[in-house]
């Protein structure tokens, strides 16, 4: 009990958001003044900006003080000294049931996408469910246009395709077609299990007729190419056994296909083989009560034992060091670079991906790699929406988009670690609770 106790006194001192002047707003046009703006567009940011959000969550304008007015009766929320970027997509994450933790599965989804939240991830695009949560996640996104948001956003694929022959992979689409997924999400894993190349294209040429993007899990140079050449949109994974050939970036660019690095889950396969520093790190404590489950078997020496003895997690070493090579080139040819982590997928094989926490530490992956702090923001803010088509309302902050917003207290482009130094985390115009205030 007394250990109980001292943990939960720790969260509630992690979680004790900075406060600043902000009231929470009560759905009133407000307006947010004085902080420097990174709109998410690439553009450079705006000092000294107005952003003002009208009564249906939307951004009405934003620009320099001196070009936008405030609307009389709007409600002013000092931000000078802030930085407001749009709220983080995560454009490969997952929302998946661990019925290990014990709690009914709904409640633990909104648990998961609260986590997200709280973190300033305000959308992630769920690239695989399992039968337990598939249609609970659907409904979670349905619901999330119906009023005040106080969870990330959540668009999903439910199960991935697959078939053993092209009709049944057909039908696979169909019935997510049916079930109003968002996305469509396949494997090529490189082994002798994948799918034949008829069968995965007709899952992207059925996507496409049903009006879904496809898009596709890799490992192997040689897969990425044939997707590619097939049709697919998005590479959710990394290509990691070589470099990326100067053919791949021309047709990525010719045909628009957008590319998801996911270092994080690279790194999740070996970092646990002792334990990793960051189960420190007050950022990451702030997740712990979602966190402590897996936190407490990573921390079992033996666990850790069998990583270190483990061949493939040992290989992926290299393989990380590979992704990062190759997202560079991508990303310096024009590529459209989207963030992704591969996070919450649930379950024993796949502890310690930490949605919340991980899509800081994949930002900060992504500036070692050779991308700057700008290019970064942009990959989790504007160019993530495009990947996965919902740019008409989420990425940036722009008149008609929705005010999903990230308030930080320091300026992620001098140190993109300070995408952590959060001020707060707005969803569609309202201000999300600190925890402990629920
Ligand atoms: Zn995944």
């Amino acid at each position: 009990m007394a250990a109980i106790a001292l943990a939960t006194l720790a969260l509630v001192a992690a979680f004790a958001f900075q406060s600043s002047s902000a009231q929470a707003p009560t759905g009133g046009v407000v307006a947010l003044t004085g902080a420097r703006v990174i709109d998410g567009t690439g553009r450079p940011a705006i000092e000294q900006a107005t952003i003002v959000i009208n009564t249906n969550g939307r951004i009405q304008a934003v620009g320099p003080a001196s070009s936008v007015q405030v609307p009389a009766g709007a409600t002013r929320v000092d931000m000078a000294g802030k930085t407001i970027m749009p709220g983080m997509i995560n454009a490969h994450g997952h929302l998946t049931y661990n019925k290990e933790l014990g709690d009914p599965v709904r409640e633990q989804l909104i648990r998961r996408l609260r986590a997200y939240a709280e973190y300033g991830v305000t959308a992630i695009v769920n690239l695989g469910s399992t039968e337990a949560d598939e249609l609970e996640g659907i409904k979670l996104r349905d619901e999330q246009s119906r009023g005040p948001l106080d969870r990330a956003r959540v668009f999903t694929g439910g199960l991935n395709a697959r078939g053993k022959t092209p009709e049944e992979a057909r039908k696979s689409v169909d019935r997510l077609a049916d079930l109003k997924v968002d996305v469509i999400k396949f494997h090529i894993d490189g082994n002798p299990n994948d799918m034949t190349t008829e069968t995965w294209s007709a899952i992207i040429d059925e996507s496409h007729k049903k009006g879904l993007r496809s898009y596709v899990h890799v490992f192997y140079l040689k897969d990425a190419q044939a997707a590619i050449d097939k049709g697919v949109d998005v590479i959710a994974h990394a290509v990691r056994d070589q470099d990326v050939s100067p053919q791949l970036i021309r047709d990525m660019k010719a045909k628009n296909v957008a590319y998801i690095a996911t270092f994080t889950r690279d790194l999740a396969v070996f970092v646990y083989e002792t334990r990793p520093s960051f189960f420190d790190d007050p950022f990451f404590l702030r997740g712990n009560s979602l966190y402590r489950f897996e936190v407490n078997v990573l921390s079992d020496p033996k666990r850790q034992e069998t990583v270190r003895n483990n061949k493939n997690a040992q290989a992926i070493k290299t393989a990380l060091e590979q992704n990062m090579k190759n997202l560079k080139m991508l990303s310096d040819a024009g590529v459209a670079i989207a963030m992704g982590t591969d996070t919450g997928a649930a379950g024993p094989g796949n502890y310690g991906r930490w949605q919340g926490y991980f899509e800081h530490l994949e930002l900060e992956y992504m500036v070692k790699a050779g991308m700057t702090p700008m290019q970064t923001i942009v990959a989790t803010t504007g160019a993530a929406a495009r990947a996965t088509k919902l740019d008409n309302d989420l990425g940036s902050i722009q008149p008609g988009k929705q005010a999903d917003l990230l308030v930080l207290n320091a300026n992620p482009l001098t140190d993109i670690k300070n995408t952590r130094q959060i001020n707060s985390v707005w969803l569609g115009g309202r201000r999300l609770a600190a925890p402990e205030t629920r």
